[in-house]
């Protein structure tokens, strides 16, 4: 069976960066299952699709024109690698991930990603729902204030002009969309390993889910 690594949790609790970190390590696979959310809201809003619709935002997530090259993403050959970092396409993202429909298409492609040497699963559901019998699922988490002041860095660091204020608005409006709604709301899986990054560097959360996984 194939080894799965699970790490869920709100944006800007670091589970990007500690994913990559560690599936390099391993050298495994890496699914970083929010870029298919946010691929499916910019997709939709580019074809004119009302986020209400929820049976055309699922036929959209169903044949995504999406083509991964190395560190880029191109939507129809447009390369929207940035467009998606975006906080309001995280946003968007969050919006249609809340339509059963549209976590239903994108289900059995996620799963898809499980290959061999073994799979690093970065998203909100990983562990609940779409590697539910994953042999080690993280859970992180960070303070608000320690979330925004990091997606704020990241966007900067990306060369994206951003307000902090908003920024703020647009992370809470969000999380509370994923962990209040009724399909695959944000919460730990049951066997999951809770960690607070708040007072962590990247460097010792990287050892604690490597400790976890050689266990
Ligand atoms: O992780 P990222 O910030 O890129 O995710 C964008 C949005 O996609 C999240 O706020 C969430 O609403 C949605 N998402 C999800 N399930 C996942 C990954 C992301 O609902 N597994």
């Amino acid at each position: 069976e194939i080894p799965v690594l699970t790490i869920d949790g709100p944006s800007g609790s670091g589970k990007g960066t500690v994913a990559a970190r560690v599936a390099d390590s391993l050298g495994w696979h890496i699914l970083d299952s929010g870029a298919l959310y946010r691929l499916t809201g910019l997709a939709a809003l580019k074809a004119g699709v009302d986020y209400d619709d929820h049976a055309a935002v699922a036929e959209i997530a169903r044949h995504l024109p999406v083509r991964f090259e190395a560190d880029r993403v191109y939507l129809d050959d447009e390369d929207v690698s940035l467009e998606i970092r975006t906080e309001t396409a995280g946003n968007n993202a969050s919006r249609v991930a809340a339509i059963p429909e549209v976590r239903a298409a994108l289900l059995e492609w996620q799963r898809s990603y499980a290959r061999p040497p073994g799979l690093v699963a970065d998203g909100r559901d990983m562990g609940t729902v779409v590697f539910p019998g994953a042999r080690v699922k993280i859970f992180l988490e960070a303070s608000a204030g320690e979330r925004a002041r990091r997606r704020y860095k990241q966007l900067k660091d990306k060369g994206m002009d951003v307000n902090l204020a908003g920024l703020i608005a647009e992370i809470e409006e969000r999380d509370q969309r994923d962990r209040n709604r009724k399909v695959a709301p944000l919460v730990p899986a049951d066997d999951a390993l809770v960690i607070d990054s708040t007072s962590k560097t990247i460097d010792e959360v990287v050892d604690l889910v490597l400790q976890a996984v050689r266990k």
